[in-house]
């Protein structure tokens, strides 16, 4: 099988490591972290100041890892799927980089990173390359995806979306919905 896998809130906990740095940020400029997320160019100075950081040091989430080596290890193809874009962060290190040092430091091993999908790119990027399943936990892109007839499963571990079908909360659901689906 080929799967297609989200990156952010997906494998890993990155929304908690956002809100953790627009603490600091918020903190050190005197504002509330709202009013930053809301101004366009303090949410723009915000990203560039910390996105690289971010991406660093995101945690990864329970059960991630083991899950993912093992169905790579059954002969599924494993295709990282991410919104991300290749910019240059403030330390000059681009963003595929990052990332790739991210996955390695994690011990998760995939056939392919694909960049800059959100949407209706993502839906397409999914056909193009074959994908049988994808794992998102974004509403928007779980539409987009199966409107064009391809697998998606929800992963929402944190329980906001409450969907009654194509619904996993975690890697072991994940697992599961894959070996009875092969
Ligand atoms: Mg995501």
């Amino acid at each position: 099988m080929r799967i297609g896998i989200d990156l952010d809130d997906t494998i890993c906990k990155t929304t908690e490591t956002v809100h953790k740095y627009l603490e600091i940020y918020s903190e050190k400029k005197h504002l509330n972290p709202l009013d930053v997320m809301n101004d366009v160019d303090l949410k723009e100075e915000f990203f560039d100041e910390y996105l690289g950081k971010i991406y660093e040091e995101v945690e990864i989430k329970k059960d991630a890892q083991k899950v993912l080596k093992r169905l790579k290890s059954r002969g599924n193809k494993i295709y990282i799927i991410t919104a991300r874009k290749d910019a240059i962060t403030k330390d000059g290190k681009t963003i595929l980089e990052i990332t790739k040092e991210w996955l390695q430091k994690n011990e998760i091993f995939v056939n392919k990173i694909i960049l800059s999908s959100y949407g209706d790119k993502k839906a397409i990027i999914c056909k193009k390359y074959l994908i049988d399943l994808m794992i998102e936990d974004d509403p928007y892109n779980y539409k987009k995806i199966s409107t064009i007839g391809i697998k998606c499963l929800l992963f929402d571990d944190r329980e906001k979306f409450n969907l009654k079908e194509d619904y996993v909360t975690n890697w072991l659901e994940v697992e599961k919905y894959i070996e009875r689906n092969r």
